[in-house]
């Protein structure tokens, strides 16, 4: 029987090129592994898949009975459904340490760095195990996206050389080129949907009790989203209502300029201007600065909701 090798729902291309990392390592020191994903890709990852000559991993969403390495994420709220009724045998990660819980021993590699990707190359150097150049691409792919191109306060001197090191594997010249390609894929938004676009990038977070809701489009210019933002508004307004969350909240992040308008949809606003000791109008509100959801958003939220 295969471990699964999985990342979080709505996954980025962190978690499905982690997720074909990692397999690819488990099943070269004997552990048969099988990667595996919780939903669609998006056009960022298919366009990284595409260039390197994946195909995306198998779709799977009932975990029961099986062995599970989670990948990109420790929440629930981001696992498979029935990811309790499942063996979660390891945790790849570089987030906040969320509330997956075992009832057997696993293996943990989590860091704080940048990507998970990175924290997957030091797995690949612990194990010895050569790093193909196909997957290399894809890695450091990876890395540049959550990352945003070393731009994130979330980035670290590991990723960066672990870019570096992976760049030579690929045979990859200009890395920094091959980023922008990926953002521009990202910033291409015009006739797509507003809830496709709200979803793109959306996980929810349990805040004391509180469902609160954070999505992110990271473009290399925010003008994109004018004739659409009106729309972008009244649709996290109505998936608020839908989720029952308490809040939903839009980053629209300008990686140029490297700060975010935050789109606000609560039932608490003044508890979402307390977080940023801001001031909103019209329910919005620029961040100068702000890049990151796990750094920069997620932990105040959590202050004020604690
Ligand atoms: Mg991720
Ligand atoms: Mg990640
Ligand atoms: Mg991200």
């Amino acid at each position: 029987m295969p471990v699964y090798v999985v990342g979080h729902k709505i996954p980025d291309s962190d978690s499905i090129c982690g997720a074909i990392a990692l397999a690819h390592l488990k099943n070269q020191i004997g552990e048969e592994s099988v990667a595996t994903r919780l939903g669609d890709v998006s056009p960022e990852t298919a366009f990284i898949l595409e260039k390197f000559g994946f195909d995306a991993p198998e779709l799977k969403l009932s975990y029961a009975g099986e062995e599970v390495y989670i990948v990109d994420h420790s929440e629930l709220t981001q696992a498979p459904d029935d990811i309790a009724e499942a063996t979660i045998v390891g945790i790849v990660d570089h987030h906040k340490l969320g509330d997956l819980t075992t009832s057997t021993p696993l293996e943990c590699w989590i860091r704080p760095v940048g990507c998970s990707n990175t924290v997957i190359k030091m797995m690949y150097d612990f194990y010895n195990v050569e790093i193909p150049k196909n997957i290399a691409g894809i890695m450091l792919c990876a890395i540049l996206s959550d990352t945003v191109i070393f731009k994130s306060p979330t980035c670290t001197t590991a990723d960066i050389k672990c870019v570096e090191a992976l760049a030579e594997i690929a045979g990859i010249e200009d890395f920094k080129e091959l980023g922008m390609d990926m953002f521009k894929v990202k910033s291409a938004v015009e006739g797509t949907p507003a809830r496709d676009l709200v979803m793109r990038d959306f996980k929810d977070f349990n805040m004391n009790g509180e469902l609160v809701g954070i999505g992110q489009l990271e473009v290399i210019d925010l003008s994109v989203f004018d004739d659409i933002k009106a729309e972008l508004e009244a649709d996290i307004a109505a998936l608020k209502a839908e989720g029952n969350r308490h809040s939903v909240l839009l980053l629209l992040t300008d990686i140029m300029k490297e700060g975010s308008q935050m789109l606000i949809a609560s039932d608490d606003l003044a508890k979402i201007e307390a977080a940023f000791a801001c001031q909103s109008e019209d329910n919005k509100v620029w961040l100068d600065g702000v890049l990151s959801r796990k750094k920069q958003v997620v932990p105040p939220l959590q202050g004020v909701f604690a």
